[in-house]
Formats: C-alpha cells, sequence, structure tokens
C-alpha cells in the first residue's frame, strides 16, 4: 500500500485492488460483495472501475464471509454503515431471513443478490433477472409473446430468470431439473404470480427435445461445469437451428462453452453470462448510489 496527497487528503493506495485504481480516504465509503469463495469475482472490478470513472469516493471490497458467520457479516454492514453489498453463492438464500425488508424482486426468488443499507435498514432486493433480460435485449431484438423458453435448472438464478421472464409475458416456460421436486415448486411459485402462463416440468432423463425444437429460447442457468456432458449430449446439438437464441449463464471460458460451442455451430445466436453480470451490477449500483453507472465502463472491465 502507497500514500498519496489528493483533493480529499491523504489518500491509500491500494494495488490489490483493481490495480491501484482505488483511492481510499478518511471519507471513503463502502460496498462490498459476500461469498465463499469471492476470490474469483469480477464484481470489485466492475464496481471500482465505475466508481472511479464516476470519481465517487467509494470503494467496493470482496468479502469471505462462511455461512456460520453470515449473520454477523451482515449486522457488519450495518455497524461499519456500509451503502450495501452484494450476495454471492453460497449465501444468497440464508441472507433473505437476515434482510429487515425485502423488494418483490427478492421475495419471489426467494434470494437476495443485493442488499442496500439506509441509516441502519437494511433491504434485500434480486436484480439477477432483470440483468438477464437487459443482457438479452443487448443482443436480441426477442418478441416475448411469441417466445416459448426451455429452462434447464430450479436454482436462485433460474428462479430470478423465469420470474423475469414471465412478467415479460412470455407464451410457455418448460423447466428441466435434475431435481425434479425444484422445478415443481419454481412451477407452483409461478402459478401463484402467472396463472395465464403455461409452465412444464420435465426430468433431465425425461424426453425434451421436442420442446427444444418448440421453445426459441434456451437457457442453461445450472451450475454445472463447462464440461457437463448434460450441454454437450445430442438433444441439445441436434435439435438447434438458426432461430435458435441460446444462453449460458455462466460467464467464464465463454468461447469454449460446449453449448454455445455447439449451438454457434447450427448458426444460434448465442449468449453468455458476461451481459447478465453486467446489468445485474448495473441495477444493483443505481440501487445504492442513485446514480446510472457508466455501463460500457463497466463492460470493458470485465471483458478484458
Ligand atoms: P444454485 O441455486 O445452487 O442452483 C444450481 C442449479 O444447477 C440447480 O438447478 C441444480 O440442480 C443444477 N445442477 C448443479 N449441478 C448439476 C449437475 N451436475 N447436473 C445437473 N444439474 C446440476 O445456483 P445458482 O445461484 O442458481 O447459480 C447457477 C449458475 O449460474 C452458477 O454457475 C452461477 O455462477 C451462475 N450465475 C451467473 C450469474 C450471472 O450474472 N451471469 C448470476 C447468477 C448465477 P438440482 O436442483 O438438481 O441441484
Amino acid at each position: 500500500m502507497t500514500e498519496r496527497r489528493t483533493s480529499r487528503g491523504l489518500a491509500f493506495i491500494v494495488p490489490e485492488i483493481n490495480g491501484g485504481q482505488v483511492k481510499i480516504t478518511g471519507t471513503t465509503k463502502l460496498l462490498g460483495i459476500l461469498g465463499d469463495p469471492v476470490s474469483h469475482s469480477l464484481s470489485p472490478l466492475m464496481h471500482n472501475r465505475a466508481c472511479e470513472e464516476l470519481g465517487l469516493d467509494i470503494c467496493y471490497v470482496p468479502l469471505n464471509v462462511k455461512a456460520d458467520q453470515l449473520a454477523m457479516a451482515i449486522d457488519g454492514l450495518r455497524a461499519m454503515r456500509f451503502l450495501g453489498a452484494n450476495i454471492t453463492i453460497p449465501h444468497k438464500v440464508s441472507a433473505l431471513a437476515l434482510m429487515d425488508r425485502l423488494a418483490d424482486s427478492a421475495r419471489n426468488v426467494g434470494a437476495v443478490n443485493t442488499v442496500v443499507n439506509k441509516n441502519g435498514l437494511l433491504t434485500g432486493h434480486n436484480t439477477d433477472g432483470a440483468g438477464f433480460i437487459r443482457s438479452l435485449e443487448d443482443a436480441t431484438s426477442i418478441d416475448y409473446a411469441a417466445t416459448s423458453v426451455v429452462l434447464l435448472g430450479a436454482g436462485g438464478a433460474a428462479r430470478s430468470i423465469a420470474f423475469a421472464l414471465a412478467e415479460k409475458k412470455v407464451s410457455r416456460i418448460v423447466i428441466i431439473n435434475r431435481t425434479q421436486e425444484r422445478a415443481v415448486e419454481l412451477k407452483r411459485l409461478l402459478e401463484h404470480d402467472f396463472s395465464s402462463l403455461e409452465i412444464v416440468v420435465k426430468g433431465t432423463d425425461d424426453e425434451y427435445g421436442d420442446d427444444i425444437s418448440a421453445g426459441k429460447l434456451v437457457i442453461n442457468a445450472t451450475s454445472t461445469g463447462l464440461e457437463a456432458d448434460l450441454k454437450s449430449a445430442p438433444v441439445w446439438v441436434d435439435r438447434l437451428t438458426k432461430d435458435h437464441v441460446v444462453c449460458d449463464i455462466i460467464y467464464r471460458a465463454q468461447e469454449k462453452n460446449p453449448l454455445l460451442v455447439a449451438a454457434r455451430a447450427k448458426g444460434a445466436t448465442t449468449l453468455g453470462g458476461l451481459g447478465m453480470l453486467l446489468h445485474q451490477g448495473v441495477i444493483a449500483f443505481h440501487l445504492w448510489t442513485g446514480i446510472e453507472p457508466p455501463v460500457d465502463v463497466m463492460r470493458n472491465s470485465i471483458e478484458s
């Protein structure tokens, strides 16, 4: 760490954060991300670049928090007057019960990815679904009413995407999940709010080739590894056409992702998870600061 005089007094330059771009002063306000592990997260980079670009005296830090200390850590956000925080794996669901208030986005999905602190009152939000929608609309000119969706996964991310697509009034959602009970539970939650939406549940061993043929939007929202058989299975590949939009929300190594590689070879439009990561962060930044962040600066920081 080095010291430098600035207009705001003595600043500490922290080379470990954002290549030394973040200057911490006596008045610096804090944001952070609570997760375990958290060292792989691109969020500190993205948010610190946005703060730097806007000249905001805010620093966003990675916070590795063990599950049994989550409640204490969230109380610490109040005590240390954080502006807010992101919550990531594995704490998104447990954080729900630790909030003072919940926005609909978090209540519906049953998980929190963004916390806003207003004078010690913590409100939990979930910006993943809206982030997914923005990234989809960046990449395609989708007609929701004419779109039938195949959604693989029923975890937190799949839930937020399903709710966001239901709000956009897609025509049908087929939910395919390894643990069918979780898919059934997601169907039940969706039906409660969207009674006219057609929702079908299938297990990963069921036949769903026809659903892929019929569904123009295919989304992998599971946490399966890049090498997973599930995504290179022939059913995915054989039924894809140039009319499909295929998304995999994992954002690492998008160019090597077997599902996206196969879909591209069939002429489909493909979408990795970086856009969703970007836009969930853009929405969170606005919730914390009330300021629209520089989207291109944030995008460049995570793409590079
Ligand atoms: P989660 O709540 O733990 O859900 C995991 C999902 O993956 C469940 O549906 C689970 O099925 C399924 N799954 C896990 N291993 C599997 C396997 N070997 N075979 C088949 N299905 C398997 O996790 P999450 O929060 O939804 O996150 C899911 C993925 O999305 C993660 O990779 C995460 O990094 C990514 N994500 C990306 C963004 C972004 O901004 N791009 C945002 C959020 C999440 P079961 O129900 O059967 O266990």
